[in-house]
Order: C-alpha cells, then structure tokens, then sequence
C-alpha cells in the first residue's frame, strides 16, 4: 500500500487535520502540531489529543500514514551554543507532541552551518541532536528531510543524510524522506528514467529502501542543479509527471505516506486522485 495525501491545515487545532485530509481523498497526511513560524507554542490540550485519535479513527488514519513537519525555525546544526540550545528545546517539543498524538514520524530539515562551521562538524552536531531528543523520547522516529541545499542548507546529498545516521545511536528510530523538488533543485535528475533509475540506484546503496519512511511529492518551479527550492503542482514543473507515476507503480516504495506539498491547494483531491490511478 500507498498512503497519498497532503500536508493539510492544522488551523483551529490538529484534531481538525484529519478531517481535512479525508475531504481531500488522502489516504496519508502532514501537519504541524504548533505554529510553524513561532518558537513558542501553547501545550496541545486534553481536546486537541482526544480529538485527533478520534478523527483518525474515524477516517481511517493509523500511525504509519502520518508524518507532521517541524518547525521552520528550527536548526539542529546550529553552530552557536544558545541558538542551538534553543533549536534543541523545540525539537524535543516537537517530538512529545508527537508522543502525545501518537504520532511515529517526526520529518525535519537537517540544519544550516551558517558559514561558520565546517561541512563535516556541522552533520556531527545533527547527529547529536537527534541523540539528544530520541535519549528523552521513545516511539517516534527522526525522519531527516533531503533538502535543495538553498543557502548553507545541509542534506542536500544522499552522503550527507546517510553521515548524519551513522552519527545517530539508535538506528531503529532514524530514517528519510525524500522530497521531490528538493532533490531535483539538488542535481538529481528524476524527470527521464535513466535519471529516475540512477538516482534510487544511488539512494539504495547509500541509504537504503528500509531507510525511506516517507516522500514529499513536488514539482519544481525551477530547474535541475539550481539549489533552489520552489514547489510547483504536479506536472506543471520542470520534472513533471513521469517520476510521479514511476514512484507509484515501484514497490520498492510500499507501505509509507507521500505527502503533497504542492502549492494549489485546490488542485490536492486531483493530484492524489492521479496519484491513486497510477497506485492502482
Ligand atoms: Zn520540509
Ligand atoms: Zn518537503
């Protein structure tokens, strides 16, 4: 199986996430558990908890179909000591929300050095973050997002995302997700086959299939190799649709959610309904 959705609108609190991804025909779905632009954020209540279980049993929804997105503000690689500090705290919150959902998957961008660290030591200090969170946490999973490498961005290769796991101790509850666009804007040409076939040849041998817990599914606004990340609808961007339709018919991809990030929302209930005939 599939699941297929995408990162709906947590607004008027996440119990409401669930009924917008069954409005949308999703069979999966990404949110953010607080506001994704601000640190602080109030405790999710009794209602918010209750209430998200609930809708999620009522359409359907399990563990392994979920994956919220941290917050933006957040960089595990910080190389300052307080700011790094203070991106540490929040990720641990983001993480017991997630206890407290019962929610598994926590996906997040791997860091930025700044300019004023190096490469190398900047993915040693990702790594010792997600120690840090997964030593206080138990039952949810780091999933590290592959990013365009925008700015000083890291995990832009499929090398740095496997360093970062090695740097990580419990090796059950670390993985990927791969986002599309990201990749793409990162040099890997996913839109031909031939490009398509290197690129997951590439990533099982550095990674790993059993690694791959999830999918951000994008086209890109802008072209191969650019390390910037814009997302497009499917099939309106420079990758087009033949890598979607590949990524569905591969069984190599079973059993985790892809998430749609694409810009119009309005076009969510027919990418995934394209999506799904693909799957079929
Ligand atoms: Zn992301
Ligand atoms: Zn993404």
């Amino acid at each position: 199986m599939k699941y297929i959705g995408a990162h709906v609108s947590a607004a008027g609190g996440v119990q409401n996430a669930p009924v917008r991804a069954h409005e949308i025909g999703a069979t999966g779905f990404a949110l953010f558990t607080k506001n994704q632009r601000q640190w602080k954020a109030k405790p999710l209540t009794d209602e918010n908890i209750t209430g998200f279980k609930e809708n999620c049993e009522k359409f359907g929804y399990t563990a392994n179909m979920i994956i919220p997105h941290d917050s933006y503000l957040i960089n595990l690689g910080h190389p300052e000591k307080a700011a790094l500090q203070k991106s540490r705290d929040a990720f641990l919150d983001e993480m017991q929300r997630c206890e407290q959902l019962g929610i598994t998957l926590l996906n997040f961008h791997p860091g930025s050095h700044l300019n004023k660290i190096g490469e190398e030591d900047c993915l040693k200090v990702i790594s010792d973050s997600i120690n840090l969170a997964l030593e206080q946490t138990s039952g949810v999973k780091a999933v590290i997002e592959n990013t365009a490498g925008q700015g000083t961005n890291m995990g832009f290769r499929f090398e740095q995302l496997a360093a970062i796991m090695d740097g990580v101790k419990d090796k059950s509850r670390v993985g990927v997700c791969i986002d599309t666009a990201h990749a793409f804007a990162a040099g890997y040409d996913i839109s031909t086959d031939e490009g398509f076939d290197e690129t997951f040849q590439a990533f099982d041998d550095i990674i790993g299939f059993d690694k791959l817990l999830a999918m951000h599914l994008n086209d890109s606004k802008k072209e191969l190799g650019t390390k910037v990340d814009r997302h497009e609808s499917l099939g309106d961007g420079y990758i087009g649709w033949l890598p979607f339709k590949r990524i569905m018919q591969d069984d190599r991809f079973n059993g985790i959610p892809f998430i749609l990030e694409t810009p119009n929302m309005d076009r969510w209930a027919d990418e995934i309904a394209k999506l799904k005939e693909f799957a079929e």
